[in-house]
């Protein structure tokens, strides 16, 4: 087992962790690079191109295959062209869809309030342009200098580490998040997994959800409440009709009630 992590964590390292899931495994790099150790061929990752497949293929001691293809033209490292996203900001609405599709946390702003990429930390991967109801995102060209092999590295890891640190959050929010998931569905558990045994990448944990009898005892006090709650409104509208000390007592005795059932929960 701890060969086999071993052998996901070398292959991991050759992939550029731009997260984009144009491998086929939406989730990211990881699931990528576990399933080539497992036997998928190793020349699917598009932003890697044909330096990454050869690399891979040396790694692994595999027979060297075609890289797929990108829909941008090839740079002069072999590599598909760099991109960066630009968020026409006139035209956001302040939605916040793109945080949580954004796999490296590049994109600040907050609910109703306009967004920007932070250019810098943009990979391109494109994964913010489906969810903008507005469709105010933009890709450029990037036209910085390619990096050398050392800036790759450190770059990839700095990717690696946002990636995890992107999970994590979105796996504390997983349990109380009330709209739907926008990005593809992390396998978290595998990330988490990973995460104990690699002392380079930040650690995930699992959220736990709450236990059934706490869910059981919440939706109880709640039907509760409103049962209480309905009974008092009946009381006060008869009595603002007509007074009846019966009624009121009854009506002291079920607000008493209501007060401390509410502070019980
Ligand atoms: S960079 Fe994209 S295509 Fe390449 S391995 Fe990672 S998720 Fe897959
Ligand atoms: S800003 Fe968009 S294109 Fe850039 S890394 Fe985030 S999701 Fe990908
Ligand atoms: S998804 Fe589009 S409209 Fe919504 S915050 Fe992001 S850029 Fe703005």
């Amino acid at each position: 087992m701890n060969s086999q992590i071993s052998l996901i964590q070398q292959v991991d390292a050759l992939l550029p962790q731009t997260q984009c899931g144009l491998c086929g495994h939406r989730d990211g790099c990881l699931p990528y690079a576990q399933s080539i150790v497992q036997g998928e061929d190793a020349n699917k990752c598009v932003p890697g191109g044909q330096p990454v497949a050869d690399a891979l293929a040396e790694l692994l001691n595999r027979e060297k295959l075609t890289a797929e293809e990108s829909v941008w033209p090839i740079q002069t490292d072999g590599r598909p062209q760099r991109m960066k996203a630009v968020i026409r900001e006139d035209e956001c609405i302040g939605c916040t869809k793109c945080i949580s599709a954004c796999p490296v946390d590049a994109i600040i702003g907050s609910g109703k309030l306009m967004h920007t990429v932070l250019t810098d930390l943009c990979t391109g991967c494109e994964l913010c342009i489906p969810p903008c109801p507005v469709d105010c995102i933009d890709l450029i060209e990037d036209i910085q200098p390619l990096p050398n092999e050392e800036h790759r590295i450190l770059e990839q890891n700095d990717l690696r580490n946002r990636y995890y640190a992107h999970i994590q959050r979105e796996e504390k929010q997983r349990i109380h998040r009330k709209g739907p998931v926008v990005r593809a569905e992390i396998d978290t558990q595998l990330f988490a997994q990973f995460s104990t045994q690699v002392q380079a990448v930040p650690s995930i944990e699992i959220s736990q959800k709450p236990t059934e009898t706490t869910t059981a005892i919440d939706a109880k006090t709640t039907i509760e409440l409103a049962k209480l709650r309905t009974q008092i409104k009946k009381l006060e509208k008869q009595l603002s009709i007509r007074m009846d000390d019966k009624k009121l007592v009854q009506l002291n005795e079920l607000q008493q009630q209501l007060i401390s059932l509410q502070n019980h929960q």
